[in-house]
């Protein structure tokens, strides 16, 4: 990926650097070629930030080495773009100009593809409790595969389909026993979990639940089995797990053609790439991760006996996390003596921004780390241990836990949090009555208002008193 001249590194995306010392505002920022003082002075803050440059190139770095990969060992590839991390419509747009299919997970996320543009036969329908209008959404603008998720889900997906005299393309989210992520709720394929149907036995020692399921789709008429599905997990960090994963995919594939047949023409490894949040990290590696999966594909392929089937990924995070930046205004600063565990003390400088959890909630739900810079100018001073804490009524309110900040940081300093693309609007929510903050785009020195803020008239509108 080409980066700007004086790139900080990870994790910031490609076009940050810091202004020159004859820029209007020395030091600052710069992203996509616009400072943040002039993002901050048009958009307001809280902002996120998404470098769309950043955001396109990532997407092709994906498509291109997966494609890449399996062309090499004989089979094509689809990259879904994960919706779920960040979706609106430009963005919905990006993925798709960079040959990316996008998938969904909600009626709301659907309608946001279905507004781009994205053709139905390009979008998947994900939701381990999807809703008769969530399916009939699908069914109607011809989604390309619903991946279902339970064995309820196949007759309720059938009857829908026969009602409209439709074939519902279907995958079967497995779960294979292969645990992997950052945090135990982001791993998804270990048993004990709502996501997919175990390829292992079920507890009456039958079938598998996900060979009943997929038996069960063969024999709806209503239903075209397209193929299995996987998602292992999220921000992982080692290709491992997905050749794993692929193996238990590959063999349950292989043993559903033995007993029926039919040989399905598609294998989902779902998404899970690791990025880097902190200076140092490093994320995953497309290029590898995708020769390593492609040759574990093949491999297991010739060792089955069986041929190659298409295969699709679903990066979300790893295709708009780096490219995100969340930009605050620094409020109240408190010193707080802290009493370590050792018995000594210090102190913590408590910094305060004008958003916090609603505009990313991930520190306090999964104790997940950020990095935080104060961006609206260069200091000489030392660093300071802080601690980025946002405006709401919790304790736990906190954006970054531990970050080096210089000792001058003050009132009125422009803040900005890094790789924050994914997983921070899409999961933004009003708690205090918060107004949600805008999506601004920046590129080739300009910003554009992807998502407006939220107004307190728009909270209001929804209240009726
Ligand atoms: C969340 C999710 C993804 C995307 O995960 P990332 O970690 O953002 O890459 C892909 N597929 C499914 C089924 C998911 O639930």
């Amino acid at each position: 990926m080409e980066r700007a001249e004086g790139w900080p590194g990870e994790p910031w995306p490609s076009s940050a650097h810091r202004a020159g010392a004859d820029a209007g505002h020395p030091g600052e920022l710069v992203l996509g070629g616009v400072g943040v003082h002039a993002l901050a002075a048009e958009h307001g803050t809280p902002a996120y930030v998404v470098d769309e440059a950043d955001f396109r190139a990532r997407a092709r770095a994906y498509r291109e080495a997966f494609e890449t990969a399996f062309a090499r060992v004989g089979t094509g590839v689809d990259v879904y773009y994960a919706g779920k991390a960040l979706l609106t419509v430009a963005v919905a747009r990006w993925a798709r100009e960079e040959g990316l299919r996008v998938d969904t997970a909600s009626g709301g996320e659907l309608a946001v593809a279905l507004r781009a543009g994205v053709p139905g036969a390009e979008i998947g329908l994900h939701g381990n409790n999807k809703s008769d209008g969530e399916i009939g959404a699908a069914l109607e603008h011809g989604v390309g595969r619903i991946i279902v998720d339970s064995l309820a889900e196949v007759d309720r997906v059938a009857a829908l389909a026969a009602e409209r005299g439709a074939v519902a393309p279907v995958m079967v989210r497995v779960t294979t026993g292969v645990h992997a992520g950052g945090h135990e709720y982001i791993s998804t394929a270990h048993e004990d979990q709502k996501f997919g149907l175990s390829v292992n036995p079920g507890p009456d020692g039958g079938d598998a639940p996900a060979m009943a399921a997929l038996l069960a789709v063969l024999a709806r008429p209503s239903l075209r089995l397209l193929g299995i599905h996987s998602h292992i997990g999220s921000q992982i960090l080692d290709g491992a797990g997905f050749e794993a994963a692929a193996r238990a995919v590959l063999r349950l594939r292989a043993d559903l053609a033995e007993r029926t047949g039919t040989l399905v023409e598609e294998v989902d490894l779902g998404g899970g790439y690791g990025i880097a949040y902190l200076p140092g990290e490093e994320a995953l590696d497309p290029r590898a991760v995708a020769e390593d999966v492609a040759a574990a594909v093949a491999t297991v392929c010739e060792e089955l006996g069986t041929e190659l089937p298409r295969v699709s990924i679903e990066p979300g995070r790893a295709v708009v996390g780096p490219a995100g930046v969340t930009l605050y205004r620094v409020g109240t600063v408190k010193p707080v003596l802290v009493t370590g565990e050792d018995g000594a003390t210090f102190t913590r400088l408590y910094v305060s921004v004008d958003g916090g959890m609603s505009d990313n909630i991930r520190p306090a739900l999964y104790g997940a780390r950020y990095h935080a810079e104060v961006v609206g100018r260069r200091s000489a001073e030392p660093g300071v241990l802080a601690r980025v804490v946002g405006k709401h009524c919790e304790s736990g309110d906190i954006v970054v836990h531990e970050v080096e900040l210089p000792a001058d940081v003050r009132a009125g300093d422009l803040l900005a949090v890094a790789a924050t693309g994914a997983y921070g609007r899409s999961m933004a929510s009003n708690y205090n009555l918060l107004t949600r903050p805008p999506v601004v785009a920046v590129r080739d020195g300009a910003s554009r208002l992807l998502v407006r803020r939220e107004t307190v008239e728009d909270l209001l509108a929804l209240d009726l008193g």
